[in-house]
């Protein structure tokens, strides 16, 4: 069944399979939602299925694919204007790239098609690095947004070639997640020599104090962690486009430890950095929205004045109460829709 798009929205169209492909390490995809459907070739940009996709968009009705992303996390390129092309040349203005599975991590809530130590660990899905060499090299001098994940991209050389092939003057937008473990010295010194005009994020993944992380991320170590936000934080200091953030996914486990972690982040770094509230819709065990009533309760009572009570006296506070919002909302606007 095809639902209606939400007009009561400010912006009820998701945009993004009107823009460019996302990358995976395995093929491409109409966006960069973990849902997605992966394509081996780009070739699908416009074909059938894709033309179907838009349609259902200029039509109001939101496909089959889009409808859990849709109602819980909202899209990620969302709009008012209505699209009106069904066909769209093939560009990577928006480039969501993770080029390659190589990861030293191994998180719960991840794939072999994103981490290729996943399968070591939980004994099904693929082995292997996987990469995605296509080539960008007459697409990188238009692209405006460029957001690149993995795998840990840190790791994966060919990254710097993609950052040194963007234009400085175009680039609007320029964001790298990498789960902290590591940041190589080359990578942050072409990131700094490209003199980004745009605002910068650099992004590094945590998803709770010390021991819930280095259980959740298996492999993590979270001092190491923070020597690299540390290391990165000093080597930034003097560039005030370049910001600091800590990508925190939302599970429903995770939540339980959002005040452990903003306790942890208070005493390890001297900034507060951006947060970043990330909703984990896949696997199914893990999704945000298929908490238990206990964890729904805790979340909407005692989590949710715990960072309220504390939003308008510190800035790190504030991120946090953002967060439990944002997830509070997800879980509301999903038991009303499916439950
Ligand atoms: S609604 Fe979600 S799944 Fe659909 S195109 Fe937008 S981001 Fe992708
Ligand atoms: S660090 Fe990122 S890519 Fe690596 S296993 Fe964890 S979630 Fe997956």
């Amino acid at each position: 069944m095809a639902y209606k798009i939400d007009k009561n929205r400010k912006q009820p169209y998701c945009l993004a399979p009107f823009a460019s492909p996302a990358i995976t390490p395995d093929g491409f995809k109409m966006c960069s939602a973990p849902c997605s459907k992966s394509y081996k070739d780009v070739s699908f940009w416009n074909g059938d299925e894709m033309q179907r996709i838009r349609r259902q968009w200029i039509n109001g009705e939101v496909p089959a694919e889009c409808t859990e992303c849709y109602f819980t996390t909202h899209g990620v390129i969302t709009s008012n204007k209505v699209p009106n092309k069904t066909e769209i040349p093939l560009n990577f203005k928006d480039l969501y790239i993770a080029r390659s599975n190589k990861c030293d991590l191994a998180c719960e809530m991840c794939s072999a098609t994103i981490s290729h130590t996943w399968d070591k660990v939980w004994n099904e899905g693929k082995v292997g690095i996987v990469e995605n060499d296509f080539d960008l090299s007459e697409f990188l001098h238009e692209t405006e947004v460029c957001a690149i994940s993995g795998g840990n991209p840190v790791l994966d050389h060919k990254i710097n070639d993609i950052i040194k092939g963007l234009d400085r003057n175009k680039i609007k937008r320029f964001l790298i997640t990498t789960n902290g473990s590591v940041f190589p010295d080359k990578m942050l010194n072409n990131i700094l020599d490209k003199k980004f005009k745009c605002g910068v994020m650099l992004i590094f993944s945590i998803d709770g104090p010390k021991e819930f992380n280095e259980k959740a991320r298996l492999g993590a170590k979270q001092e190491r962690i923070y020597k690299t936000i540390n290391s990165v934080i000093e080597r930034t200091r003097d560039e005030p486009n370049i910001e600091i953030c800590v990508e925190f996914t939302g599970t429903n486990q995770s939540v339980r430890h959002l005040i452990g972690l903003y306790e942890e982040i208070k005493e390890n770094l001297p900034i507060a950095p951006y947060m970043i509230g990330n909703v984990c819709a896949y696997p199914e065990n893990l999704a945000l929205q298929n908490l238990d009533d206990e964890t729904w309760e805790y979340m909407k009572n005692e989590l949710y004045r715990y960072f309220l009570k504390r939003e308008n006296k510190c800035e790190l506070a504030s991120y946090f109460s953002a967060m439990v919002d944002k997830y509070c909302s997800v879980v509301h606007k999903h038991k009303l829709k499916f439950n």
